[in-house]
């Protein structure tokens, strides 16, 4: 098949994500080899997959197995939540912090730590529920060079030590939303629920966190735009405040440890 007779075979998934299944598919953007309009092989199949994948409602980031975040390639599947903007919201308030040791709950596939890592270095820690979840991340902080340590576990269980940052975009959805929302469908629900006010696990962060950092620690956090007055109430071990997302909702949490503590 022609470069161009691909582009266009591609053009039922809009602008943005045809040139990025195109650029996937061919290795090269359209623009660079739209005047050669070469023969691209061995691709038929792939891209038969991405149509009937795309028609059943599957994202397309699950049918090309990658995503960006923070300019960088990360490699994705069902077992993973795909990264958001907003979490880039989230990383660059992390960056702005001074820490030189951080543990990222809920890593995933591993964005937020492999990020860090890779912009600002130090000592990180990502932990997950999930072994298939921390095979991924694993897999994409070797890609990228990030030397991350992964752990698995029920946030802070089998962890030892203290942290100048913990940082996580824990499940926040209330269980009663999930059915409504699309990405329920085909992303994982360990990921998105967080019970019936969607603060399950925000409520056990909030509680067992300030005994994992050290003196003047941070806890940053992405939350659901409607949690933030519960959040102020909850975080009584933490001066914190929130922070609004692009779209200017309340998205983040930023806590420092009360002294006392
Ligand atoms: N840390 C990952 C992300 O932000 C996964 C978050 C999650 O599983 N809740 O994309």
């Amino acid at each position: 098949m022609k470069a161009r007779e691909l582009y266009h075979s591609l053009d039922f998934l809009g602008k943005t994500q045809q040139n990025w299944a195109f650029s996937h598919l061919v290795g090269k953007d359209y623009g660079e080899v739209f005047l050669d309009n070469p023969e691209v092989k061995g691709i038929k199949e792939k891209l038969l997959q991405i149509k009937r994948g795309y028609k059943k409602g599957i994202p397309l980031a699950y049918l090309l197995e990658e995503s960006y975040f923070y300019g960088r390639r990360f490699y994705v599947n069902p077992d993973v939540l795909i990264p958001r903007p907003e979490t880039e919201g989230l990383v660059e308030r992390a960056l702005d912090l001074p820490w030189k040791k951080a543990l990222d709950l809920c890593t995933g596939s591993g964005v937020i730590a492999t990020t860090l890592y890779l912009e600002k270095g130090g000592h990180i820690q990502g932990v997950d529920l999930s072994h298939k979840a921390l095979a991924l991340a694993k897999k994409n902080a070797k890609e990228l060079g990030a030397q991350v340590d992964f752990s698995q576990g029920d946030l802070f269980s089998g962890l030892s030590g203290k942290f100048d940052l913990i940082i996580s975009n824990p499940p926040y959805i209330k269980t009663a939303s999930m059915m409504d929302l699309e990405v329920s469908l085909y992303e994982p629900h360990l990921a998105l629920d967080g019970g019936r006010d969607g603060l399950d696990l925000i409520r056990r962060i909030l509680e067992e966190a300030p005994s994992y950092l050290n003196p003047g620690g941070h806890l940053l956090l992405e939350i659901g735009d409607e949690q933030a007055d519960k959040l102020l109430c909850l975080g009584q071990s933490f001066c914190g405040r929130i922070e609004v997302d692009l779209a200017k909702k309340p998205r983040y949490y930023i806590g420092r440890k009360k002294e006392i503590c």
